[in-house]
């Protein structure tokens, strides 16, 4: 198993709903990242985090939830006996419950565009490269990478700033 993470910078994030919107397109109005916003108007997406111990995975008693081969958390509806247990399990509130299905559902990392080799839709279609997907040490390098990029700004623009203090 090669494993696979989908990372959100919710520094990156701008707001946009893209990613909300490309998935809801894709899963016939039903998306699994949602775009919640804080009391100060700051975008924060949630999506399943395909955790390495996966809460909703290990109370599901019917075996309805297991991992492929890039490490994504899957539900299969044809399992689910829609018991809501791995929505109790779930810390970031997930996983829902499809009344038409009569099975809970969740992000399954857009396991038919991964068979073809491309990126899940959000991260492919996020303006703002903040969702990441890669095997870990590629998702870290970028995250690091853009970190000492933020910092570098940072520090050039406060060097600049002094500079204009000291012309005046
Ligand atoms: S597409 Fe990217 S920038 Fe837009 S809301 Fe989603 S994460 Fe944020
Ligand atoms: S549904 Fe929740 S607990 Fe399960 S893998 Fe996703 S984020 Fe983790």
């Amino acid at each position: 198993m090669t494993r696979r993470i989908l990372h959100v910078d919710y520094s990156l994030c701008i707001g946009c709903e893209t990613c909300e919107g490309v998935c809801d397109f894709i899963h016939g109005g039903r998306p699994n990242i949602k775009v919640y916003y804080t009391i100060t108007g700051i975008p924060v997406p949630i999506n399943c985090r395909h955790c390495e111990k996966a809460p909703c995975m290990d109370v599901c008693p019917a075996g309805a939830i297991y991992r492929d081969s890039d490490g994504a958390v899957i539900i299969n509806p044809n399992k689910c006996i829609g018991c809501l247990m791995c929505l109790a399990a779930c810390p970031f509130g997930v996983p829902t419950f499809d009344v038409k299905l009569k099975a809970v559902t969740k992000c399954d990392m857009c396991a038919d565009r991964r068979r073809l080799g491309t990126a899940p839709a959000c991260a492919e279609m996020c303006p703002a490269g903040a969702i990441f997907f890669g095997k870990p040490e590629e998702v870290e390098e970028k995250v690091r990478r853009r970190t000492a990029e933020k910092i570098a700004r940072e520090r050039l623009a406060a060097v600049n700033l002094e500079g204009v203090g000291r012309m005046l």
